[in-house]
């Protein structure tokens, strides 16, 4: 089977420019309408993000962006679709093709989270700034879950750098979609992973990847056959903004896991994401405190970062503290060699902190078993 994922963006933001906002007289692309863009199966989904005020200014240039986008090679079919952030329901038009529009696009954007079809658990591992390990850890993590024997997920939704791919070694593969056309998760040590890479073009500026980024986690949980399992491990973009938000918005998290250094200013951080998830009633499961000290031999510690500050802010905003992680350089090896320490050196002692953590936080998922908190945004 032929990929049936291909990256729109490149056509699109040379053609996107070619109709005119309503509202700025700018490009459509330039002046950050375009909130998405994806082609599968010769099918091109593209949401226009439209001011509440201005929707029905918007409705003409989304006819002329559907007219160019179905004139594109490659597109057997366009539908564009009117957004807008008040929770207008989208206007869907269809071209080239008779067929319906597809499940879920004619429909209001979802206002309350609802469950994953045969996953039983979400968890979010998270961290308020990058390069603190978070994709590192929840690769792991998850390893060590499914090493526990719990049918376990990971879902990249890092936007700013999908790893997961790379971590577990598929950076090359592509998922295929099945026969209801939803995206069949790629496997990988025992783990059903998808990663936000495949939706959203990671060489794209920033600005433009934020503003796909909302819609791409959709899909990840919408349009991807993630079902039957246990767990589903979600490796956050890292931060505290609109992504995070339409991510506890979209999926009912059972609960967070929060990553960081010992450093002070990563605890700063530390403490907004967890007022973050307190916020969206998602409950905070632990701190972890990655790279806390580096083994000298003999016993020594070198605490390269401070020492005990996760431990201690998680303490003050009565976290559970679910342990530390040394830093490691078969950690670091294993990460980028795509096979990672949990699957590849299970009897490692780093592989036990894992495991002790996973057990931990199984415990505490057990404990929250009831029904994950429904969250309203008004
Ligand atoms: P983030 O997802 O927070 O941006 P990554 O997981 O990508 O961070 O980790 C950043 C870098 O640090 C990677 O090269 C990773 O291999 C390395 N790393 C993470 N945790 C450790 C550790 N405990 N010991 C050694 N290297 C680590």
């Amino acid at each position: 089977m032929t990929n049936p994922l291909t990256r729109l963006d490149d056509l699109l933001r040379r053609i996107a420019d070619t109709v005119l906002d309503p509202v700025t007289g700018e490009g459509l692309a330039k002046s950050g309408r375009i909130a998405a863009a994806v082609l599968v199966d010769g099918v091109a989904r593209i949401t226009l993000e439209a001011p509440p005020a201005a929707v029905e200014r918007f409705k003409s240039a989304r006819d002329a962006l559907e007219k160019a986008v179905t004139a594109l090679p490659g597109v057997e079919r366009a539908l564009v679709v009117l957004t807008t952030h008040e929770g207008a329901a989208p206007s869907v038009r269809v071209r080239k093709g008779d067929s319906p529009p597809e499940r879920g696009l004619a429909a209001p954007p979802p206002r309350v989270a609802q469950g994953l079809p045969g996953v039983k658990a979400i968890l979010a591992v998270a961290s308020a700034k990058g390069g603190v390990g978070k994709s590192t850890v929840a690769v792991n993590l998850a390893c060590a879950f499914a090493a526990r024997g719990l049918r376990t997920g990971l879902l990249d939704l890092d936007v700013y750098g999908p790893s997961i791919p790379t971590l577990l070694g598929l950076a090359a593969r592509k998922p295929e979609s099945g026969a209801d056309k939803k995206l069949i998760p790629l496997e990988a040590f025992g783990l059903k992973t998808m990663s936000i890479g495949f939706l959203v073009d990671i060489d794209a500026p920033m600005i433009w990847r934020g503003a796909m980024a909302s819609s791409a986690v959709r899909q990840m949980f919408d349009d991807v056959a993630w079902g039957p399992l246990d767990l589903l491990v979600l490796d956050m973009p890292p931060g505290t903004g609109d992504v995070q938000l339409t991510i506890a918005q979209r999926a009912p998290l059972s609960g967070a896991v929060i990553v960081s250094t010992p450093q002070e200013i990563a605890l700063a951080d530390v403490r907004r994401g967890i007022v973050m998830f307190e916020k969206t009633h998602v409950p905070v499961l632990g701190v972890i405190e990655n790279m806390a000290w580096l083994d000298q031999g003999g016993g020594r510690r070198l605490h390269l970062f401070g020492e005990g500050g996760a431990r201690r802010t998680a303490e003050a905003y009565r976290a559970p503290f679910l342990g530390e992680l040394p830093i490691e350089m078969a950690l670091r090896e294993s990460a980028d060699a795509g096979a990672p320490l949990v699957a590849s050196a299970p009897q490692s002692p780093m592989t036990a902190r894992f495991l002790a953590i996973a057990e931990a936080l199984e415990a505490r998922l057990a404990e929250g078993a009831k029904p994950p908190p429904m969250i309203r945004f008004v």
